[in-house]
């Protein structure tokens, strides 16, 4: 259910509003917009259906929103939404591009990588300390020590940093290094992360699972969000599907469809979309044009050598190559970086 509020409505009367959706055991969020506000309520609606809430002043009207979705939905929010990860904003007219190893592997690999992929115009770092592989045998990420390498090389380039939280456990360790938490593809259904990740302040990337539909991943969102975080950024990764030629199938559709669904900022991951480094670029470019707000791209000094997905990542030179594409098509509908 959205109350939509009138727009001369006082402080006085909203409180006053949400003191009654409590008492009926339900939780008021407020979502101040530019020409008016709304309060979204979460919960169990028929509770609402017998209070005339339309009685009360500064109501302007009250919906049901049909969609399972209600915080992430765009009958919520009109306006996009604005993540910042430190002073990095994701949404609105500016790109975000974060950009780092698969796993953090060492102190050496990470100080290069970062460097290069700053001076290209990367405005966030990212990397894996916790790896969520598929075989227990292959490397699994450093761990604290990788988070504290994070920390160390964001810092030097003044770079805000994200990185992958696998389980509740990890959280405060990943909140004690990172910017930003980065729910993996393999957990974006696990719902008893997504609520104490909502309890936290930090802006979180949450990426479509393998198999997940988009309505799926607003639902996830929606665990985040109605726990009090409202710093949620999806991420389009690509899909599980009979397509062979490519790692995953990324679809950019979703890119597209997300914007009309929702407000919150969509980013398009083309390294794991692909599987192949030679895919990212034209993949880049298109996520783009369809409108998304920032990418994640995966970059290695030695791709042969990497100790996880070196076959889809860019090395620092193809990645500058590409920031240069990126910028003249980013320009070219109205967005910059
Ligand atoms: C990653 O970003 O390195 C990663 C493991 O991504 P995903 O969860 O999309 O597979
Ligand atoms: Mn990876």
């Amino acid at each position: 259910m959205i109350i939509i509020l009138k727009p001369d409505i006082t402080e006085e009367q909203i409180q006053h509003i949400e003191e009654r959706i409590k008492k009926l055991g339900l939780k008021p969020v407020l979502s101040k917009g530019i020409e008016r506000s709304l309060i979204g309520v979460i919960g169990e609606e028929d509770k609402l259906r017998i209070t005339p809430l339309e009685a009360i002043e500064g109501v302007e009207k009250v919906m049901a929103v049909l969609k399972p979705y209600k915080l992430a939905s765009r009958d919520f929010k009109k306006e996009s939404s604005v993540v910042k990860i430190k002073d990095v904003q994701v949404g609105g007219k500016s790109l975000a591009v974060m950009a780092g190893p698969c796993s953090v592997e060492s102190i050496e690999l990470l100080s290069e990588v970062g460097h290069l992929v700053k001076e290209a115009g990367a405005n966030i770092l990212r990397g894996g300390a916790f790896k969520p592989r598929t075989s227990p045998y292959s490397f699994q990420g450093l761990g604290e020590e990788g988070l504290k390498y994070l920390q160390e090389v964001g810092a030097k380039e003044g770079l805000p940093v994200v990185t992958e939280v696998m389980n509740i456990r990890q959280i405060p360790i990943v909140d004690k290094y990172a910017d930003a938490f980065q729910v993996g593809a393999r957990n974006m259904q696990n719902f008893d992360l997504l609520k104490e990740l909502g309890k936290t302040k930090k802006p979180v990337v949450l990426k479509r699972g393998m198999s997940a539909t988009i309505k799926d991943l607003l639902m996830s969102a929606e665990y985040i969000l109605s726990e009090g975080n409202m710093s949620v950024i999806l991420c389009e990764r690509g899909i599980r599907t009979f397509e062979d030629a490519t790692r995953n199938t990324l679809d950019l559709s979703a890119v597209a469809v997300i914007k009309q669904l929702s407000h919150l900022p969509v980013i398009v991951d083309p390294s794991h979309g692909t599987g192949k480094w030679s895919l990212v670029g034209p993949m880049s470019l298109a996520a783009i044009a369809a409108g998304c707000d920032g990418l994640m791209i995966e970059v290695h000094t030695n791709p042969e050598e990497a100790l996880s997905d070196g076959s889809q990542s860019l090395k620092p030179e193809k990645f500058e190559e590409l920031m240069k594409m990126i910028k003249k098509v980013a320009e070219s509908v109205g967005r910059s970086i």
